[in-house]
This record gives C-alpha cells, structure tokens and sequence, in this order.
C-alpha cells in the first residue's frame, strides 16, 4: 500500500512525482523485493548482506526525503536490513539536486506540516528555486 502525490512548481512548473509506501508482499523472495526496488546489481550486494551475515529485511519501500541542504524533495527507495548481531545496514541516499546525504524522512500525508498559508507544498524547486509546489495528482496504490 502506497500514496503518490504529482507536484509542480508554481513558478516554472517544474513537475516531480513522489511517492511513499511499502511493499515486500508479492515477491517470491527478499532478493526479487530487493531487486525491484534497487536494480541488479544492487540487489546483489543485499543478497550477499543477507546470506553472508544471515541478515533479514527489516525495512522497503518507497520514501520521501527532504534535502537538509538545499532543501529539494525527493523520492528514494528505502532498504534496510538486520544482522543476527544486532548490527545494521541502510541503503544511504544522496540529493538528486546537491548530491549531499540525504536522511530527512518527510510524511507526505501529514499535510498540516508540510503546506504553507496558499496550500503550497514547502519543498525547493531543483529547476528555479522557488519554494511551492502545488498538488497536480494523488493516487493510491496496492
Ligand atoms: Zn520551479
Ligand atoms: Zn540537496
């Protein structure tokens, strides 16, 4: 289960789509979820995570982030997985805009904190800067 949410700059209309929700159910294995989510070769590094130190997926999906640099929103997909030991890995994500780490989870839904007084949304513009997206679509997925 998911939300998305198109969004488009109210200055030059720059449009991005995010979307935020998990989804391992439907895979055959962690590897297929993992797969899916990250890409080939990726995914192989996970499989090795997983195998090699007996780890389990403990988090997928997709999540939004919020630059805590430059301030852009965008989607990533989250992965994370949980050794025997204790010990952890998390799929790091870097800005599609400043390349810096991002780690600021946003919840989209939650729109009393993320819109401003005209109903924009607070995330930068990675074309002109201007702070406001407006909603164009919303969806639900399974
Ligand atoms: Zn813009
Ligand atoms: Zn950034």
């Amino acid at each position: 289960m998911g939300t998305g949410v198109g969004l488009a700059c109210d200055k030059c209309g720059f449009e991005m789509a995010l979307s935020e929700g998990v989804g391992m159910c439907g895979f055959d294995s962690d590897e297929d979820a993992v797969r899916a989510y990250c890409g080939s070769a990726e995914a192989r590094k996970f499989r090795a995570l997983l195998l090699g130190k007996s780890g389990e997926l403990s988090d997928l999906g997709y999540k939004i982030y919020e630059c805590e640099k430059c301030g852009v929103w965008q989607q990533k997909s989250a992965v994370s997985v949980v050794f025997e030991d204790g010990s952890s890995y998390v799929r790091q994500h870097r800005c599609v805009s400043c390349r810096s780490k991002v780690s600021l989870q946003i919840d989209i839904e939650d729109r009393s904190s993320h819109l401003n007084s005209d109903g924009l949304y607070q995330s930068k513009c990675r074309k002109c800067g201007f702070v406001g997206f407006r909603a164009v679509w919303e969806s639900l997925w399974d």
